[in-house]
């Protein structure tokens, strides 16, 4: 969960479907969990633009905490050397 006060936008943003080459922006200072987290709910926005704000929230928290409890991990040095940009698709 992000912090209170701290906007969404601090943590990542996506552009929507349509336009060519949709890209998903993600902080590269963000930790493990709130990395994995923002992934999965910028990749939701992305994939079901039509969810609301807390449908999303929900949908990335959960997925979130099974992938981590399954030991899933990002490189986020592998982020940081490819940049905060990833193409979508
Ligand atoms: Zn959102």
């Amino acid at each position: 969960m992000p912090s209170m006060g701290m906007s969404r936008y601090s943590y990542g943003e996506c552009d929507y479907p349509d336009v060519a080459k949709p890209q998903i922006w993600v902080n590269k200072n963000l930790d493990q969990k709130d990395m994995i987290n923002t992934i999965i709910h910028e990749v939701l926005h992305a994939v079901r633009p039509e969810l609301c704000e807390e449908s999303v929230e929900e949908t990335a928290n959960v997925l979130q905490e099974v992938l981590m409890k399954s030991g899933v991990t990002i490189s986020l040095d592998l982020i940081k050397k490819s940049g905060s940009k990833t193409n979508k698709s």
